[in-house]
């Protein structure tokens, strides 16, 4: 089972971080529709996580995914991780987001990514809080370290029956692959960039499961600027230092000119399903379940 999901928040953060700089919303708008134009001729459907605020201040980019019939999640409201919000504000936030996705597409929201994988060890409480809200699906869970987000003793990297303070959840965590003695990501954002396509394809061949996440700004081949040290601290909530804003811009930027190139090839060639289809398709019954 292959499953491929993008990840929509470029034109909310655009306008938070820079103001209205149309001639940026209009290179969203056209990988956006290369990519619906894709699954569109290969027959294929997506999951769309994609930010509260963009069904309010950008409502036609969230219909025209959901019009072509793909799913759209929810990617929090404000993009704001969860692991830098208190318990009151996470609920707020994710009833929020799901209340303006479902008044914008007329449809349940079931599914949810945080913003940066950011669920881990000790924030078990927001599967809670993703239950309560209605959320049935989960692909929050990026079970390897990673600079922020990451719950590295998660311990399984295929669909995992979740139980957590009376509530249950279908989790699709992130795949990874053992580098070099490592638990590495490998099908999606910077890893999808660095790695080759060659081994990408072979790692899921490999894999009963697979789970691949992309965002628009991983295909625009131009590269982003070094980000200034009180945009990088609003946005990463650390130390803007001179250090972690290079090693920052490096990791966003690496591998973007061929990015495009590699994902067409990729959807193309593998048959891809949404979340939805995926839990239907899903033995529940054997599939491994966790207590957390
Ligand atoms: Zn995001």
């Amino acid at each position: 089972m292959k499953i491929l999901t993008f990840d929509i928040e470029e034109w909310y953060i655009e306008r938070a971080f820079k103001g209205d700089r149309f001639e940026r919303y209009a290179k969203f708008d056209a990988y956006l529709d290369n990519i619906l134009k894709l699954l569109d001729e290969t027959s294929k459907k997506a999951t769309f996580f994609c930010v509260g605020k963009m069904a309010t201040e950008f409502p036609k980019v969230i219909r025209k995914i959901a019009e072509q019939g793909h799913e759209i999640g929810c990617h929090s409201n404000i993009h704001t991780w969860l692991n830098k919000m208190t318990q009151e504000e996470a609920l707020q936030d994710t009833h929020e987001a799901i209340d303006s996705l479902e008044q914008c597409i007329g449809k349940k929201v079931l599914s949810y990514r945080a913003p940066a994988f950011s669920i881990g060890d000790n924030n078990k409480w927001a599967f809670e809080i993703l239950a309560r809200c209605g959320i049935e699906r989960d692909a929050s869970v990026f079970p390897a370290d990673r600079d922020f987000g990451g719950f590295s003793s998660f311990g399984h990297k295929e669909p995992v029956l979740l139980t957590y303070n009376g509530i249950q959840i279908k989790e699709f965590p992130i795949c990874t692959t053992k580098l070099l003695g490592k638990e590495l990501a490998f099908s999606g954002g910077g890893y999808f960039r660095f790695f080759p396509l060659w081994f990408v394809k072979k790692e899921m061949k490999k894999a009963p499961y697979s789970m691949c996440y992309f965002h628009i700004g991983d295909l625009l081949p131009e590269t982003n600027g070094i980000m200034s040290k009180k945009e990088y601290e609003y946005y990463f909530k650390e130390n803007g230092s001179l250090k972690n804003r290079y090693i920052r811009y490096f990791k966003s930027n690496f591998g973007k000119k061929n990015a495009w190139n590699k994902l067409e090839i990729l959807i193309s060639s593998c048959d891809f399903v949404n979340l939805e289809i995926a839990d239907k398709s899903t033995h529940w019954n054997k599939c491994p379940q966790k207590d957390l």
